[in-house]
């Protein structure tokens, strides 16, 4: 069953109201009693992008609109990638989603193609997704069936649309980097949590050769890069009060070339079982309970 987003849930994108109600189409969407600012539901996406947005968070939104009208999107050529799977594996055990239990609200930021999203959707967990880029959560939407329902939130992960307590868990892969200032993602994603729900954030190490590159290649959108330590993730969390904190690395080899995948899998399973091998991992995975 999918997640039903009610307007009593929704905080208004532009003046943060709660007041807002249900608008019958068309053009269907939610109308904010306050300012007035529409925000249009089409299909599954609903668009809550602030009218403002920073400097940086504009170059964001241009990068990944551009990435997902590409034919050849990175985000779908990512998605097929065993340290992809590697990561949901990780977020799956992490949040308690896999197995036979009770199924969850699942909350996700940085939704991009849907890829992750979609797995915890077929599996019968109630899905939202919040991306900057509409047309990237539009393109999510059509290439997943499993999101046919699924609420996808077009909105800013600093200022996320939504009240508090709402999600059971709440994860992101490596959008934290893209903030200019990643606290205020992270404190976000905390506020949207429900007291005793599960978060993991991952992020990859600065230090690693393909951040780095992609870094110097767009400062502008790779903005936070720096800031993502796992320390300054922790201490932000600790001050959010948040307890059971903890670490987990994964992903210590790439993706290619296809003949070294064999190798690769062996590397990554001794580095996971050899804990001083710990520290070479690309992907940090900060995770607790609110
Ligand atoms: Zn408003």
């Amino acid at each position: 069953m999918a997640f039903v987003l009610t307007p009593d849930m929704l905080l208004c994108p532009d003046c943060r109201s709660d007041r807002i109600a249900a608008q019958e189409g068309p053009p269907a969407g939610f109308k904010c009693g306050a300012c007035g600012t529409f925000i249009e539901r089409r299909g599954p996406v609903i668009n809550a992008v602030p009218k403002t947005l920073s400097g940086n968070t504009t170059a964001n939104l241009g990068h990944y609109e551009e990435m997902a009208n590409s034919s050849d999107s990175l985000l779908d050529r990512r998605a097929k990638t065993r340290n992809h799977r590697i990561k949901f594996e990780t977020i799956m055990g992490i949040l308690g989603l896999g197995g036979d239990g009770p199924k969850k609200s699942v909350f996700e930021v940085g939704a991009g193609a849907g890829t992750h999203g979609a797995e915890f959707a077929r599996i019968g967990h109630h899905y939202v997704g919040l991306d900057l880029s509409a047309t990237a959560l539009y393109r999510a939407a059509r290439q997943n069936a499993a999101l046919a329902d699924a609420p996808l939130l077009a909105g800013d992960a600093t200022r996320i649309p939504l009240r508090d307590n709402l999600f059971d868990t709440v994860f992101c892969v490596a959008t934290l980097h893209h903030l200019p200032e990643p606290l205020d993602g992270l404190r976000e994603m905390v506020r949207v949590l429900k007291p005793g729900g599960i978060f993991c954030f991952m992020e990859p190490r600065w230090c690693y050769p393909t951040q780095l590159y992609g870094y110097f290649q767009h400062p502008d959108v790779e903005v936070g890069t720096f800031k993502v330590m796992a320390g300054r993730l922790l201490r932000a969390l600790r001050q959010c009060g948040v307890s059971e904190l903890g670490v987990r690395c994964c992903v210590y080899t790439p993706n290619s070339p296809l003949f070294l995948i064999p190798a690769y899998d062996l590397v990554d399973r001794v580095c996971a079982a050899v804990p001083p091998l710990h520290a070479l991992s690309v992907v940090r995975c900060m995770h607790g309970v609110k």
